[in-house]
């Protein structure tokens, strides 16, 4: 293809997405195939000549279309929203030509740069304390992560390099091996089995705070726990906090669990992957309150803020944590320029050297929506939340299960889990609407997320409508 042909093509493409996006209710929200569906479509070997064009294009209809779940259909209210808007769209075609890889200042100051500034007006968009922004000589500042999980790794290898050092300081007679036995990091019972995941990955213990009746951790619950294993020679380093938790966006309380951490020198990271976002509303910003607390803080614009994925943006307060874990050196990587608040080799604050010029993204979002576009769009999905609610709530034969903070409501039939079961199968069969279930305190739960840019009141006046006649069907004809 040469670059007359890449403006004829681009231009079409730009079409069909157009096209896509716009009728996407049209289409069916999840997909009917079977598993191994694609490998009998398209042929066993890759082609030994080029194809043209036109052959590969209209493939997307026959082999692509009928096996997506469509994410952006205002019909799809399972797991959490990802992100989506023409801006970012735009950004990540530019970014794509760029193509640049920015693991150090000098491999590209722009992708560089324009990350750090990026990062420094979404967190004061989200108020967080001075301590978190580069500025020019800052000791804090963010990056973007792949994702939340990502984050929650970095965080706790971090964690555990600094705790390390400290003891070692302390009595250099010590084995490194011997510290990290000892070594145990917290979470919620309601976390997200990403943070699980980083201390198997990180080679820690870590244990899973009970929560109370709001699924929240609490300062006393964790103090005991934290008490009963210092008593048994542990270490405690690090906790993760959840802000918005994966079930049911549930608050761990962050003011009590704060002064802890601080207290005993061990790490807070906070996970709001999903939350994150409306911080950026006043009226929102009060369920961060206690962030001064922690040391880094962590949050999916690829989720909720209309950037596409992958954007997971991290701040610490103090770089050098970072960077102290994870420096390597080689001398075809070095460069003239000191690490400051304007010069950042971001690779030393993640896993992988490269790196995509993912800042654009956000650039090219917060410039075309501004701050007030971007608090319609959250207020707008908390208030089609709240609408649902609404409707559950005028209907007796179901009950409410968790609080609707944001733009998630937890709901079931007043009855049995196997009931339940039933039902979201149901829904989930007609392939009208989409949805996935979570547990809640032993019983089985459906969750009900607010998640296309483009749902509107009549998409959740629809679901529910159908969800209501399903229930109607089911309940004459309960399962055996
Ligand atoms: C979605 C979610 C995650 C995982 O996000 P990734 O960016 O896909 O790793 C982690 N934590 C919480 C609370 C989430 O809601």
């Amino acid at each position: 293809m040469d670059s007359a042909e890449f403006r004829k093509r681009g231009k079409e493409m730009v079409d069909y997405v157009a096209d896509y996006l716009e009728n996407i209710e049209a289409r069916q929200v999840y997909p009917d195939v079977q598993p191994g569906y694609l490998r009998s479509l398209i042929p066993e070997d890759a082609p030994q000549e080029p194809e043209t064009y036109e052959d590969v294009v209209k493939d997307v209809e026959r082999v692509i279309m009928p096996g997506i779940t469509h994410w952006h259909s205002p019909y799809f209210f399972a797991y959490f929203p990802t992100a989506n808007s023409f801006p970012s769209l735009l950004a990540d075609m530019l970014s794509g030509a760029i193509g640049c890889i920015g693991f150090s200042w000098a491999a590209s100051p722009a992708c560089t740069e324009l990350e750090t500034v990026m990062l420094d007006w979404l967190g004061k968009m989200l108020k967080l304390p001075e301590e978190f922004l580069a500025g020019t000589k800052g000791e804090g500042g963010g990056v973007i992560q792949g994702t939340a999980s990502e984050a929650t790794l970095v965080a706790l290898l971090a964690a555990r390099s600094r705790m390390v050092k400290r003891m070692l300081a302390d009595d250099p007679e010590k084995h490194e091996a011997d510290i990290i036995s000892k070594l145990v990091a917290y979470s919620s019972d309601q976390a997200h089995s990403s943070v699980e995941r980083a201390a198997l990955i990180g080679g820690v213990k870590m244990k899973k705070i009970p929560t109370d009746y709001k699924f929240s951790v609490r300062g006393e619950t964790f103090r005991r726990i934290l008490e009963e294993d210092k008593e048994a020679g542990l270490i405690p380093f690090y906790f993760c906090a959840t802000l918005g938790t994966t079930p049911s966006c549930a608050f761990d309380r962050i003011t009590e669990i704060g002064p802890i951490c601080n207290a005993e020198q061990m790490w807070l990271h906070i996970d709001a992957a999903y939350a994150g976002s409306a911080f950026i509303c006043p009226e929102f910003r009060p369920l961060l309150d206690g962030v001064e607390f922690a040391d880094s803080f962590n949050f999916n614009p690829h989720k909720w803020l209309l950037v596409n994925f992958d954007c997971s943006t991290m701040w610490v307060k103090k770089r050098s944590d970072v960077i102290g874990a994870f420096k390597m050196d080689p001398l075809y990587l070095k460069h003239d320029h000191q690490e400051s608040g304007l010069v950042t080799d971001y690779r030393h604050w993640q896993i992988p050297l490269g790196r995509r010029f993912r800042s654009l993204k956000m650039w090219f979002v917060f410039r075309m929506y501004g701050l007030t576009g971007l608090q319609e769009h959250i207020r707008k999905h908390v208030a089609l939340a709240k609408e649902f609610e609404a409707l559950v709530q005028a209907d007796d034969r179901f009950q409410i299960t968790a609080d609707v903070v944001l733009g998630l409501v937890c709901f079931r039939l007043k009855g049995s889990n196997d009931l339940n079961e039933a039902l979201l199968k149901r829904i989930n069969n007609a392939r009208k609407i989409h949805l996935v279930p979570c547990q809640l305190a032993g019983r089985f739960v459906l969750r009900f997320a607010v998640c296309a840019r483009n749902t509107e009141s009549r998409h959740v006046q629809v679901a529910w409508a159908h969800i209501s006649q399903l229930a109607t069907e089911l309940l004459h004809q309960p399962p055996q």
